[in-house]
């Protein structure tokens, strides 16, 4: 346990991400919105995913109602694939 005293722990992880689309769409209390930010600014790990998330949700409103569709699972894996890779 002493090899990841400078890092959040996975558990930390798992919360924020669990909260990121919540955050992203603005559901979340200004309390719980520092907390992830700040989990995310801190989280090498969560902010690759953190990019690719906003991203996908900018993409997504800014198409919101006509070309949804044109952003769908094909371009989301790819964006992930990126981050992944
Ligand atoms: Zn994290």
């Amino acid at each position: 346990m002493s090899d990841l005293d400078d890092g959040p722990t996975m558990d930390e992880c798992v919360l924020a991400m669990g909260q990121v689309h919540s955050f992203l769409h603005g559901e979340l209390d200004e309390e719980t919105c520092n907390h992830i930010r700040q989990h995310l600014m801190t989280c090498e790990r969560c902010l690759d995913v953190y990019d690719v998330e906003s991203l996908i949700t900018v993409l997504i409103r800014r198409c919101s109602g006509e070309a949804t569709a044109s952003i769908s699972l094909r371009e989301r894996v790819s964006y992930l694939h990126v981050t992944v890779e």
